[in-house]
């Protein structure tokens, strides 16, 4: 058994939808353990400090888009002023600061076999638009990245996991240990 630990945020779209004890009880049922759950007002300081300011996480992040945005036959360009993956990445990350902090969210710690893995399963696609039913995002959401981005905010997609095991021990000491806002 490879019993892992994961970092989950429901997000504040989540918490205010009402949706805690629905998206709770899929992680219950999967048969992963609760260790560590808290409502938490976060601060732009703790969000930044979150999401990653590596180039890697960024551009990742603007591939993503860019890969929905191809596939769609929509312009890329035409959204963000350019098509870099980079520059992408960095002004989707300056959106979560706002999204992130407009409510509270429940942090969660939560162990199991393969924990990452199953709980990113779990959640579903990014972009809800894209996520299969009877994942959390395909079942309770529906935001898109061209809409989000024309509203110049974020995806609303009611939760954060671990992106893998180094991402979930960083998370976890971020949001339950002691590690100081920086990254
Ligand atoms: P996740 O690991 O599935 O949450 O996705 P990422 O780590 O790639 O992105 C972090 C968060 O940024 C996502 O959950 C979304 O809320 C938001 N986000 C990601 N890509 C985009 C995008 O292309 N446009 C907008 N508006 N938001 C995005
Ligand atoms: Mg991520």
């Amino acid at each position: 058994m490879a019993i892992e630990r994961t970092l989950v945020l429901v997000k504040p779209d989540g918490v205010a939808r009402r949706l805690v004890g629905e998206i709770l009880s899929r992680f219950e049922r999967a048969g992963l353990t609760i260790e560590r759950m808290e409502l938490v007002q976060a601060t732009p300081e703790r969000i930044m400090a979150h999401y990653p300011s590596s180039e890697t996480w960024l551009r990742s992040v603007g591939e993503k888009t860019r890969e929905a945005y191809a596939r769609d036959g929509l312009d890329i360009a035409a959204s963000f002023g350019s098509d870099d993956p980079l520059a992408i990445g960095r002004t989707v990350k300056s959106w979560l600061s706002a999204y992130m902090t407009g409510g509270p969210v429940v942090a969660l710690m939560l162990s199991g076999n393969r924990a990452v893995e199953l709980v990113r399963k779990l959640v579903g696609h990014t972009f809800p638009s894209a996520a299969a039913p009877g994942t959390i995002r395909g079942d309770y959401a529906l935001d898109s990245p061209e809409v989000a981005n024309a509203a110049r905010r974020s995806i609303h997609n009611l939760v954060h996991a671990s992106g893998s095991v180094a991402e979930a021990e960083e998370e976890i000491a971020l949001w339950f240990g002691e590690r100081p806002l920086t990254r």
